[in-house]
């Protein structure tokens, strides 16, 4: 089939090292991916690395979380495996969230061998010989590839006892979990493993010391674990020549909203937001003034077209007010209006607070009550004064990320497009 011109620049410029299979293989077979040298990283480790060998190769790659806070992988493998006892777990946070986000399911239903591959090389150097993967139930079709690639990978010796006669056992299962938003953070993640309601505990301790059944554990989103394998099989020091100084490797986007050629793109860290939207998305659909991109979903913020040449990547983004995370890019042109776009938003994290701290469940709905009268043109005088106030103390007041970040959509929006508020509250627009 003849691919576009359109479609040939869309990938053209996109570098894949977690999607590079996505889409090229059949995800059903595992012979496809094995004759993309699949499960040739794993070997490679339990034959010939230590622990530490492995431990170390993804410090030197500089992979750090791709779910949203960005924390160097290596340092969360080293703490589990550095905590005392024989029972540790390794979770795999398939619980993707963010409205318009989809990189994680991509990976799932399009390479899954690649993140059980990537699972059991985590494994192996924290000492792990339980995997889960925590997914969504909305999530079906990935959970049927999952199962269809963890039967292969069984059959064929690279899941289960003794893994390349090596001693290594490890095997994983899967929990689908009910779609609570604030699953996405660890402690409530693991609470929803145990059976309990997904809420958040208090930390310390952290899940490398006391995790699931207070066990050490460790807990990666599955891009980060998808990215595991490449770096194993190619040498951290490849991986780590990618991207930036402190944000190293390829990172997944997913563009949507008013884009012409939206989808999924994995590109170096680093490469500016303009090259994201005009070169590989091709620009604003019909060719109308771009405004903003809103990144990281709802604990993110958006960021004027005045700061589009700004590089994507942890540091400068998390500098404009957003956050990288873990990869929504809602792209928004001139007829958006910026508050309706912060209360959609608060609305969502409101909907998804789990109601134990004070000012996350109540300080939300307050928030968004004012947003909602600055929307309907019954705004009053002092009511962007509220909402800064009101933002401020549910960050400090909220003990999870949930809360902490839920005010930032609105933060930004005020940050960057105040006149708009006014408008709303004083000419009635
Ligand atoms: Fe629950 Fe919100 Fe408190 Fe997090 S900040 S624990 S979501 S109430």
């Amino acid at each position: 089939m003849a691919i576009s011109e359109e479609d040939k620049k869309f990938i053209e410029k996109q570098q894949r090292v977690v999607l590079r299979n996505c889409g090229v293989i059949n995800p059903e077979n595992i012979e496809e991916y094995i004759a993309v040298d699949g499960y040739k990283a794993i070997e490679k480790v339990v034959t010939s690395m230590t622990p530490e060998d492995v431990i170390e190769e993804i410090k030197v790659s500089g992979l750090r979380g791709r779910g949203g806070a960005g924390f160097p992988t290596w340092f969360k493998w080293n703490a589990a495996k550095q905590s005392p006892g024989n029972e540790k777990y390794l979770v795999c946070n398939a619980d993707e969230g963010d409205p318009g986000a989809f990189m994680d399911r991509s990976v799932l239903e399009g390479d899954p061998h690649s993140l059980l591959e990537g699972m059991i090389i985590a494994g192996y150097a924290m000492g792990a010989s339980e995997g889960v993967i925590y997914c969504r139930a909305e999530y079906p079709l990935a959970i049927k590839r999952l199962e269809i690639a963890m039967d292969q990978a069984r059959e064929k010796g690279f899941l289960g006892k003794n893994l390349f006669g090596s001693g290594f056992d490890f095997d994983i299962r899967i929990k689908a979990g009910a779609g609570a938003f604030v699953c996405g953070e660890e402690t409530a993640l693991i609470a929803s493993l145990e059976g309990e309601r997904g809420m958040p505990r208090l930390k310390p301790p952290f899940p490398a010391a006391k995790g699931y059944w207070q066990k050490p554990t460790d807990i990666n989103n599955v891009e980060t674990l998808a990215n595991v394998p490449w770096i194993l099989f190619n040498g951290g020091a490849a991986f780590g020549a990618m991207g930036t100084e402190k944000s190293k490797g390829t990172k997944v986007f997913a563009l949507a909203g008013k884009i012409k050629k939206g989808g999924l793109v994995e590109v170096p860290m680093g490469l500016p937001l303009r090259e994201v939207i005009y070169g590989i998305g091709g620009g604003i659909k019909n060719d109308k003034e771009f405004k903003a991109v809103q990144m990281g979903g709802p604990s993110g913020g958006c960021i004027p077209a005045s700061l589009i040449d700004t590089p994507v990547d942890y540091e400068n983004i998390t500098k404009t007010g957003a956050i990288v995370g873990s990869g929504g890019m809602i792209v928004m042109d001139e007829t958006t209006c910026m508050v309706d776009m912060a209360r959609y938003f608060l609305d969502f994290t409101r909907k998804e607070s789990c109601g134990k701290c004070n000012y996350c469940r109540i300080g939300t709905k307050r928030m968004l009550e004012i947003l909602e009268r600055i929307t309907n043109g019954e705004g009053r005088d002092g009511d962007i004064e509220l909402l800064e106030e009101l933002a401020v103390k549910i960050k400090d007041g909220s003990m999870c990320g949930l809360g902490q970040t839920a005010p930032n959509p609105v933060l930004t929006t005020i940050r960057y497009f105040r006149n708009e508020y006014e408008d709303h509250i004083y000419k009635k627009k």
